[in-house]
């Protein structure tokens, strides 16, 4: 097949093309490089299957794919809240753009949607039958909002144009190719225990997330890509949940840091716990994660060491 990964220099746009490619597809990776990076899709640059087109999603493009993976959209708060007007722009604009081709071609398409749409959740774990707990005009919304549009977009087009649709709900999801100076808890805390630098705790660090290694992620999105007729919300994350500072004693016992934890302001509308019900895609096509906490930390903190090393 020939398919379209928008967001593809990204992080797990880049992971998400190399498995494409490994499995003998076209492969043609749209991004405008706003988070991402040519040394992410660099392994696989001169494969005669790639191809790399800079462009925004927020203006129209024509191409003929069998299916698109629309995933351009910045993840990190700090990248997402930089341009809020163009985050919002980018989940509308940039998905209707998709949503367009697919409807013109005929091609499946995917939306890489996110626990985000969840809100600060009352309901725990957040199972896709639960409608959210989300501020509409907070320092986050442009993204939450933002996703929950582009989620009402897919739906409308698959009831409105027989659009074949799916959409994941990505819980946070972590590995090498993270930027360094990404923003999100995983890479900082990593790139600072390395450096021998204070780990940057927001709030009391009693929050919780679950973290989803980026090898089981992508391939929960292929999964539920390829199977048929699944067309409404389905969560993809690791239901291991853990609280922030406990996130940060494990980078400390895995880097062997001397780094001491610095408390810092929790960024307001910070959600205070987040885990994903997966029973969907268990139920639907027998996904569940295979990489535990402690061995996809390990990963990553061997890449970063790697990175800091160059
Ligand atoms: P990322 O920032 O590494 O990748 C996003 C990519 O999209 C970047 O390469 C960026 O340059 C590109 N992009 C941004 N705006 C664009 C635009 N207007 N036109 C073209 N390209 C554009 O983030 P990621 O972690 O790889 O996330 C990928 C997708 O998964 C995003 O849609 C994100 O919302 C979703 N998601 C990620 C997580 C996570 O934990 N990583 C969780 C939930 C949802
Ligand atoms: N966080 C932190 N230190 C950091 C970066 C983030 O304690 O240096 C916290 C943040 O406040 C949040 C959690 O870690 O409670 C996850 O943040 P991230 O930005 O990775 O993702 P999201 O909030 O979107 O889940």
């Amino acid at each position: 097949m020939r398919i379209l990964v928008t967001g593809g220099a990204g992080f797990i746009g880049s992971f998400l093309c190399e498995s494409l490619l490994d499995e003998g597809h076209e492969v043609i990776c749209l991004d405008n490089l706003f988070s991402g990076f040519r040394r992410n899709i660099q392994p696989f640059r001169t494969n005669p299957s790639f191809e790399f087109i800079r462009h925004d999603v927020v203006e129209p493009i024509l191409l003929e794919v069998d299916q698109i993976y629309n995933l351009a959209c910045p993840a990190s708060p700090v990248h997402y809240q930089y341009n809020p007007v163009k985050t919002v722009k980018t989940n509308v604009m940039g998905t209707i753009n998709m949503l367009g081709m697919a409807k013109r071609v005929k091609a499946r398409i995917l939306q890489a949607s996110t626990s985000e749409v969840y809100g600060d959740p009352q309901v725990h774990p957040q199972p896709e039958e639960y409608w959210g707990h989300v501020n509409p005009v907070g320092a986050r919304s442009c993204y939450d909002e933002g996703k929950r549009v582009a989620e009402t977009l897919m739906m409308d087009y698959h009831r409105q144009n027989a659009v074949d649709i799916r959409i994941a709900r990505i819980f946070n999801t972590y590995g090498p190719r993270m930027s360094i100076d990404d923003g999100r808890v995983v890479s900082n805390l990593i790139v600072q225990a390395l450096r021998g630098e204070p780990m940057t705790v927001y709030g009391d660090g009693s929050q919780t997330r679950s973290f989803c290694y980026i090898s089981d992620l992508v391939r929960g999105l292929r999964m539920l890509m390829d199977q048929e007729g699944v067309h409404r919300p389905v969560n993809l994350g690791n239901p291991v949940e853990v609280s922030i500072l406990s996130f940060a004693e494990r980078v400390r016992e895995q880097t062997g840091t001397g780094s001491q934890i610095r408390f810092e302001p929790l960024p307001s509308d910070d959600p205070v716990r987040r885990r994903p019900d997966i029973a969907q895609a268990r139920k639907l096509f027998d996904w569940e994660p295979e990489v535990e906490l402690k061995k996809g930390l390990r990963l990553t903190v061997d890449y970063f060491d790697d990175l800091l090393r160059k």
